[in-house]
C-alpha cells in the first residue's frame, strides 16, 4: 500500500466498517433485548394467570391437575409453550410423568427457588429431529404464607421466531455493510484521486526539476493547502532557476578568467585527482595532455612531489615551492581548500613563471659584482701607486711621472666607467630625454667618421664611408645616435689591427634605414657574439681594459637604439672581421 490514494481508500473502508459493525451490533442488541423482554412479560402474565386460577394465596392447589390440563391443552392457553409444575424438590407434578423426558433448565429453577422470584434463562438451542430450535426457560415460584417455595411453574417457550428475525436483520445489516463498503470504495477512489492528482503532478515536476528543467510552471487550480503548496513550489522553482542562472554566469566568468590567466591553475580533489587545469598550466608544465593524478602530473614534469604532504595542510594555509621545469623557474603555491567546518576538499595550485624575475635577480647580482670588480681594479692600482709615491718615489721625477700618468689613466677609466654607469642607470630609469627631430643621417655619419679617421690613421687603418646618397632624413636624437656611432667606430678601430680597413655604408630600404660598420679586425667567436651587448661583457677583458673599454658601450648603444624603436646586432667571424648593423625605422 505505497500510494497515498490507496491508503486513503483503506482508511475510508476501515472507518465505514467500524461504523457498520458497531451500529449493527447495537441495533441487533437492542432488538434482541426488546424481544426477550416482551417474552418475559408474556411468560410472567401466563404464570400469574395460572397462579391466580389454580393456586390459593397460601400456595396450595385449588383445583385438580386435570383442570389445569384442560386449560393448557384444550384452551390452547400457552400456544407452543411447554408448561411444567414442579414441587419444591424438583419433581414434576404436572403434566404426568410420561412427559418428563425433556430436561428443564435447572439453573433457572434453582435461581427462582433461591431468589423466590421469577427467573428467565438465556436462550438455548435444542435439537429437535434434524433441526435445532431456540428456547428460553422461565421459572416462577409459588410461595406459602410463610414464604416457602411449594411449587415452581416452569415454562419453556420457543424463541425460534425471534432468532430467525434477528438472523434476517443480521443478514440485512451485512448486505447493507457490504453495499456501503462498495460505495465507500468507489467514492473513496474518486475523492482520494482528487486529492492525490495534484500531488502526483508536483512529484512529476520535482523529478523534472531534479533533471534540471526549472523553467515551466504548474497551474494553480485551487486555493487550498495543495494550491498553496503548488504556488510555493512554483516560487521555489523560479528562485532556483534564478539562482542557477546567477551561479552559472559566475562560473562562466570564473572559467573565462581562469582560462585567460597567465598564471597556471591546477585543482585537485581530496584523492589527488585533477579537476581543472587552465591552458597556462599546460604551457608551464610543458605538456599537451595532463595525467589524471597529482603524482603522475608532476612526475611527468620531472618532479617527485607527494600529494599526502599537501592534503595534510590546514585549510587556507599556503605552501610555496620554486621548481625547475625544463629551463624555466616555476613558483608553485599550494593552497588547501575546504568546507567551513575545516574538512579539506582538495588542493589548488597556482603556477607562476618566475624565470624572468630570477634572471633579473641574477643579472642584478652579476651587475653589482661587475661594478665592484671594475672599480676595485683601478682603485687598487691608484692606491698602490700612491703608496709607492709617498714611500719616496715622488722624489725621483723619472719614476714619479709615469706613476702619476698611470694614476691619471686609471682615474680617467674610473670616471668613464662611472659616467657609463650613470648613463645606463638614467636610460633604465627613463630619465634621459630624447630630443628627436628630422636629421640628415648622412651628415651625422660623415661627422662621426671624420672625427674617428684621425684615430684610425694612427693605426694606419683605412676608414671609408661610401655612399651615393646625399640626404637621408630620419627622426632621431642626433647627439645620442652620434654617441652610438662613436662607440661602434671606436670599437672597430680598437678591435682591428694596424692597416685594417673599416667600411661604413648606408642602405635606404623601403621601411627602414640600415647603417653598417664593417671592419677586418679580430672578429668575435660564435659563442661570444650573442653576448657582446650585455653589460660588462667583454670577449677579452685585458685587451678591452688596456684600450680603455668599460664593457658598457654596446649596452648603452642598444638602449639608445631601442629608444628609437630601432635595432642593433652584429655579424662576425673570428679572425676575419666584424660588422655592426644599426636599423632605424622610417616612420619613427
Ligand atoms: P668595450 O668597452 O670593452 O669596448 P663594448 O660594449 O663597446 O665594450 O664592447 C663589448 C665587447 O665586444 C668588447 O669588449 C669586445 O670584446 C667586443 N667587440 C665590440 N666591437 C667589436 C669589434 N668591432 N670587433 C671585435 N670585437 C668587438
Amino acid at each position: 500500500m505505497k500510494s497515498i490514494q490507496w491508503r486513503l481508500v483503506f482508511i475510508y473502508l476501515t472507518l465505514v466498517l467500524i461504523v457498520m459493525i458497531s451500529s449493527g451490533t447495537f441495533i441487533l442488541w437492542q432488538i434482541e433485548r426488546y424481544e426477550y423482554n416482551k417474552i418475559y412479560v408474556e411468560l410472567k402474565e401466563a404464570t400469574d394467570i395460572i397462579q391466580n386460577n389454580f393456586f390459593s394465596s397460601q400456595g396450595n392447589l385449588k383445583s385438580s391437575w386435570n383442570d389445569l390440563n384442560t386449560l393448557v391443552w384444550d384452551g390452547n392457553f400457552l400456544g407452543n409453550k411447554k408448561l411444567y409444575i414442579l414441587d419444591s424438590y424438583g419433581n414434576i407434578k404436572f403434566p404426568d410423568s410420561q412427559m418428563d423426558e425433556e430436561r428443564w433448565n435447572k439453573r433457572v429453577v434453582y435461581e427462582a427457588k433461591l431468589n423466590k422470584e421469577p427467573s428467565m434463562g438465556r436462550p438455548i438451542n435444542v435439537l429437535e429431529g434434524s433441526t435445532t430450535v431456540e428456547y428460553v426457560d422461565y421459572a416462577s415460584p409459588i410461595l406459602s404464607s410463610n414464604s416457602e417455595v411449594l411449587y415452581i411453574i416452569y415454562i419453556r417457550a420457543s424463541t425460534q421466531e425471534i432468532a430467525d428475525n434477528i438472523a434476517k436483520i443480521t443478514n440485512i445489516i451485512l448486505i447493507a455493510s457490504i453495499g456501503a463498503l462498495f460505495i465507500t470504495m468507489v467514492f473513496g477512489i474518486y475523492f482520494s484521486k482528487t486529492l492525490t492528482a495534484p500531488i502526483k503532478v508536483l512529484t512529476k515536476r520535482a523529478k523534472e526539476m531534479a533533471e534540471g528543467r526549472l523553467d515551466c510552471k504548474i497551474e494553480v487550480k485551487s486555493n487550498d493547502e495543495i494550491g498553496q503548496l503548488t504556488g510555493s513550489f512554483n516560487h521555489m522553482a523560479e528562485e532556483l532557476n534564478q539562482m542557477l542562472l546567477a551561479i552559472s554566469s559566475e562560473k562562466n566568468k570564473l572559467e573565462t578568467v581562469i582560462s585567460n590567466m597567465t598564471d597556471g591553475i591546477l585543482a585537485f580533489d581530496r584523492k589527488g585527482m585533477l579537476i581543472q587545469a587552465n591552458p597556462a598550466a599546460y604551457t608551464m608544465l610543458k605538456t599537451d595532455t595532463m595525467e589524471k593524478y597529482f603524482y603522475d602530473i608532476f612526475k611527468k614534469a620531472g618532479l617527485e612531489l607527494r600529494f599526502d604532504e599537501f592534503i595534510k595542510m590546514k585549510p587556507n594555509s599556503i605552501k610555496q615551492h620554486i621548481m625547475m621545469i625544463g629551463d624555466r623557474y616555476i613558483n608553485a603555491c599550494f593552497a588547501a581548500y575546504g568546507r567551513e567546518k575545516g574538512e579539506i576538499e582538495g588542493i589548488i595550485i597556482v603556477l607562476q613563471d618566475v624565470t624572468e624575475q630570477k634572471e633579473l635577480e641574477e643579472m642584478r647580482k652579476e651587475f653589482v659584482a661587475n661594478v665592484s670588480h671594475e672599480l676595485r681594479t683601478p682603485l687598487t692600482t691608484i692606491k698602490s701607486y700612491t703608496e709607492t709615491l709617498l714611500d719616496g718615489a715622488l722624489e725621483e721625477k723619472e719614476v714619479a711621472i709615469p706613476f702619476l700618468e698611470v694614476i691619471n689613466n686609471e682615474t680617467d677609466r674610473m670616471t668613464a666607467l662611472v659616467q657609463d654607469l650613470l648613463e645606463l642607470s638614467r636610460l633604465d630609469n627613463k630619465q634621459v630625454k630624447f630630443n628627436k627631430r628630422s636629421i640628415n643621417l648622412i651628415h651625422l655619419i660623415e661627422d662621426s667618421v671624420n672625427k674617428h679617421k684621425i684615430h684610425a690613421q694612427k693605426k694606419q687603418q683605412n676608414m671609408q664611408f661610401n655612399t651615393n646618397i646625399k640626404k637621408l632624413f630620419i627622426n632621431i636624437d642626433p647627439d645620442r645616435i652620434y654617441q652610438v656611432f662613436s662607440n661602434i667606430l671606436s670599437n672597430a678601430i680598437k678591435y682591428s689591427p694596424e692597416k685594417a680597413s673599416i667600411n661604413i655604408g648606408v642602405l635606404d630600404n623601403e621601411d627602414n634605414v640600415r647603417v653598417f660598420v664593417k671592419d677586418t679586425g679580430i672578429g668575435i667567436s660564435k659563442e661570444d657574439l650573442p653576448r657582446i651587448f650585455e653589460r660588462f661583457y667583454r670577449v677579452d677583458k685585458a685587451r678591452s681594459r688596456a684600450m680603455g673599454g668599460t664593457g658598457l658601450g654596446l649596452a648603452i648603444a642598444k638602449e639608445i637604439m631601442e629608444n628609437h624603436n630601432g635595432k642593433i646586432w652584429a655579424e662576425s667571424e673570428k679572425g676575419k672581421g666584424t660588422t655592426i648593423i644599426l636599423e632605424f625605422p622610417k616612420n619613427n
